[in-house]
């Protein structure tokens, strides 16, 4: 078990805290959606109420080593300020800027500074100012970065798979460290699901690549009694039986690990779930995100799709299946759409899984919602509120489903 903020002294201290402020901004750079910043509301705080000066630190966006205008964290200052209803103070420019530095220096208990976007720097992802990956580079940043506070807290999940300069390496440089309570609410949640499941556990992937998700399903096959597949990914296993897929997506160099997959699962009595049945069309626009004009769409009897069409969504007779196992799951874990759900015309199959673990969990069960999409899909549906948990960390948490180590947490020292 690693520390967490209420295991370390941060009484009066100077508190250095990693958040995940990558928020969404318009043209005019206003925050679209401020979740990620009230995401960190109840650890900042707790540390107020513990009378600590606090450094936050993030990043936004890409801007690739360089300082970019569009990409600074000015926005969120005013935001974080209004959530909280206190001052916050921001150095625009440069996180370790001479005029950073002091203002951290005079930052007194109580009081709040956010730091520029750490990305500016190469070396916060571990680069020289050459582009090269540097090691030293990014500890030499870590100890400019640790050298403005005495403790460090890790509240940014969304970067915890990242052996980044302010996620990982500042832990060397810093008198003790600990998760912060989004961090701690993610691990429990996620962990608990993974190694302390209620039965039967059913695991929900869908999303567009069986690649992205290999590692996941194999983590997953020694934990869960299910796995439902959808999405584009279910058509290279269709394929890998020797089923008709049409023109639906499908990676063909990933046959023969797809047929292997069904083999694991089988050996292991795990039930694998594919689609029996699909919306299938002769024509998607993937760029307006559209279903053109002219364009057949229709449901197929079984699993076989017909030449000439792709397979968009689940069918009603998959949605039926998927049904009985999700309503009996006390843990499911999803990550991952059904299907084409940016198209109104394909998102039923996504729409009705979100329904039906609301409703198991309405019914007791435990219920884990990952990445980016399968978030959207659930606050689509209208049942986010009665998710069990909606993981902030998108990649993380996939990683952490895959069973590998994060960086970030790793970094944080045990318990006593
Ligand atoms: P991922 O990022 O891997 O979770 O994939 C999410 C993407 O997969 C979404 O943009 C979906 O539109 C896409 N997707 C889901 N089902 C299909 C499908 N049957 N064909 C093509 N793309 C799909």
């Amino acid at each position: 078990m690693k520390k967490t903020l209420k295991d370390i002294d941060v009484k009066g201290k100077k508190v250095l805290v990693r958040v995940d402020y990558n928020v969404p901004l318009d043209a005019n750079l206003n925050i679209t959606n401020d979740k990620r910043i009230a995401a960190t509301l109840p650890t900042i705080q707790y540390l107020l109420e513990q009378n600590a000066a606090i450094i936050l630190m993030a990043h936004l966006g890409r801007p690739k080593g360089k300082a970019v205008a569009e990409m600074s964290l000015k926005p969120v200052a005013p935001r974080l300020s209004e959530l909280l209803g206190k001052p916050v103070k921001f150095v625009a420019g440069d996180a370790i800027s001479a005029e950073a530095k002091n203002a951290a220096a005079d930052l007194k208990p109580g009081e709040i500074l956010l730091l520029e976007n750490l990305r500016f720097h190469p070396e916060e992802e571990g680069k020289n100012a050459a582009g090269e990956k540097d090691k030293s580079a990014m500890d030499a940043f870590a100890k400019e970065l640790a050298s403005m506070g005495e403790v460090f807290v890790q509240d940014a999940f969304g970067t915890v798979h990242r052996a980044h300069a302010s996620t990982a390496a500042i832990v060397k440089y810093v008198k003790d460290a600990a998760a912060g309570f989004l961090v701690e609410k993610e691990l429990k949640f996620l962990g608990e699901a993974l190694d302390n499941a209620q039965r039967p556990f059913a695991a929900i992937l869908g999303g567009a690549k069986v690649s992205d998700k290999i590692s996941v399903i194999e983590n997953l096959l020694n934990k869960v009694d299910s796995v439902i597949i959808g999405g584009a990914m279910a058509y290279t296993f269709l394929k890998s039986q020797g089923i008709s897929v049409g023109t639906s997506l499908v990676e063909d160099d990933k046959l023969d690990l797809a047929k292997e997959l069904l083999k694991k699962a089988a050996e292991k009595k795990v039930g694998f779930l594919l689609p029996q049945d699909h919306v299938v069309a002769d024509k998607v626009d993937f760029v307006n995100k559209l279903v053109p004009e002219g364009a057949q769409v229709k449901i197929t009897e079984g699993s076989s799709i017909a030449d000439g069409f792709m397979g968009v969504d689940a069918g009603p007779k998959s949605i039926e299946q998927f049904a009985q196992t999700v309503k009996s799951a006390k843990t499911i874990v999803w990550n991952g759409p059904l299907g084409i759900f940016e198209i109104p015309e394909f998102s039923k199959g996504t729409v009705e899984i979100a329904k039906l673990v609301a409703q198991a969990t309405d019914s007791g069960a435990v219920s884990v919602v990952g990445g980016g999409d399968s978030v959207s899909a659930v606050k689509k549906a209208g049942v986010d509120k009665r998710i069990t948990h909606i993981s902030t960390g998108g990649g993380a948490s996939l990683e952490f489903l895959e069973g590998k180590e994060l960086p970030g947490i790793a970094a944080l020292p045990d318990k006593k």
